[in-house]
């Protein structure tokens, strides 16, 4: 089974040697979602979504919200910061998937694959 929390946070970053809007010095509100797969366990729940909430806040929001991003990805793209986010959980979480919103209309998946 898949939980899965969802977490906002804004901040600011610029694309390297890009033509385009993002190669100027902006912000976005970025929407993250972290799901992580079990069984249920005794309790009835595969995890507590408190304790997703809390190993997420203190691993990944804390680190990138209102900051400019570029301080900790140089190049900063969903991509990336989608590789990032799950290098700072794989230790603590059995991820299974992430997804990062960068506009409301464009977003990237990371999905854990079966020979990793
Ligand atoms: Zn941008």
């Amino acid at each position: 089974m898949l939980i899965t929390k969802e977490f906002r946070f804004d901040a600011a970053h610029q694309l390297l040697n890009y033509n385009g809007p993002c190669a100027n010095l902006h912000g976005h509100t970025y929407k993250l979602q972290v799901s992580v797969a079990g069984i249920v366990q005794k309790s009835g729940m595969v995890m507590d979504f408190g304790d997703l909430k809390n190993i997420v806040n203190e691993k990944v929001i804390s680190k990138l919200d209102h900051t400019f991003i570029n301080k900790i990805i140089i190049q900063s793209t969903a991509e990336n910061i989608t590789l990032w986010i799950w290098n700072q959980l794989e230790e603590f979480l059995p991820l299974q998937k992430i997804t990062l919103w960068e506009t409301p209309t464009s977003f990237v998946e990371y999905v854990k694959s079966e020979n990793k």
